[in-house]
């Protein structure tokens, strides 16, 4: 791609993501422009080789794609900050859970999540102010790059926050989880972990590939009287499907508070 990138706020979804558009070939790291509040950062961004820059009005003048990257309360500062230096070539994308006034810029919200790392996020977007479908097509095709990105409804972004933005961190918990219960059971915890992660990967690459409903490929797994069955009883037993619900929907009722 040609288009030049800019992260204000040079975190952890800022590295992650910068570090995939290079690994993928989206982009070169010299096309790459950050800046952060705290030094530091800025020093991990030079260290990969993209360029770090001294304020956000500098990304802005380097970059044609201009990614906010700081904690939600920040964003509408960052955005008034910024806003006299944007041309009509910037398609801004803001990434933080919350409410970006986008009046009079081409404004797209996006809620990715850090499997961007592994060319495997799971996002969303909508589009805000006066973007339009260039932009929504240019953002598409910088995450399908990383991984697979749908378009929803602006009201809905909380909720994907609940879901994939938070997601990861539940996953990683049940891969823990599950690892110990094969420790538990006797294998050694290098073996449980790789075979609790494998897990995950191939039951989640059925969902997708098969496209059948996860419950009819939990019943073609679940014989009569069987192991798999005596182990899903427990799961019911300690209500994981509502721990599930309810780890979502108070993570989308969360995203809203801080939008
Ligand atoms: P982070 O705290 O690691 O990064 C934010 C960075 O912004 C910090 O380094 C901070 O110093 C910098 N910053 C703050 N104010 C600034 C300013 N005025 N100008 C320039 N830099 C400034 O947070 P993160 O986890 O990278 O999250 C960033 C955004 O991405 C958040 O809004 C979050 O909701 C969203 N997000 C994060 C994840 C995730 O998994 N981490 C997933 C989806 C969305």
């Amino acid at each position: 791609m040609d288009k030049r990138i800019g992260f204000i706020g040079a975190g952890q979804m800022a590295e992650a993501l910068a570090r995939a558009f290079i690994a993928q070939g989206v982009c070169r790291a010299d096309q790459i422009f950050a800046t952060d509040v705290v030094g530091e950062r800025k020093e991990v961004f030079r260290s990969f080789n993209t360029k770090p820059v001294d304020s956000n009005a500098e990304v802005v003048k380097s970059a044609d794609v201009i990614f906010i990257a700081v904690k939600p309360q920040y964003v509408s500062v960052v955005l008034r900050e910024v806003r006299p230096h944007l041309e009509d070539r910037h398609t801004v994308v803001s990434i933080a859970a919350g409410d970006a006034a986008g009046d009079g810029v081409r404004l797209v919200r996006v809620m990715p999540n850090t499997p961007c790392l592994v060319g495997e996020t799971a996002a969303a977007m909508c589009l805000g102010g006066k973007a339009d479908d260039s932009d929504a097509d240019l953002v598409r095709r910088l995450f399908e790059a990383v991984g697979k990105i749908y378009r929803v409804d602006e009201k809905l972004l909380s909720a994907v926050t609940g879901l994939s933005g938070s997601g990861p961190a539940y996953v990683f918990v049940m891969i823990e989880a599950l690892a110990d219960g094969g420790v538990r059971a006797g294998l050694p915890r290098d073996i449980a972990q790789q075979l609790a992660a494998q897990t995950v990967l191939g039951s989640a690459k059925m969902v997708l590939e098969t496209g059948k409903h996860p419950g009819a490929l939990k019943d073609m797994v679940t014989s009569p009287a069987g192991t798999t069955i005596a182990g899903v009883h427990e799961l019911e037993k300690a209500g994981v499907r509502a721990a599930f619900i309810n780890a979502v929907y108070s993570a989308t009722q969360r995203a809203d508070e801080l939008a």
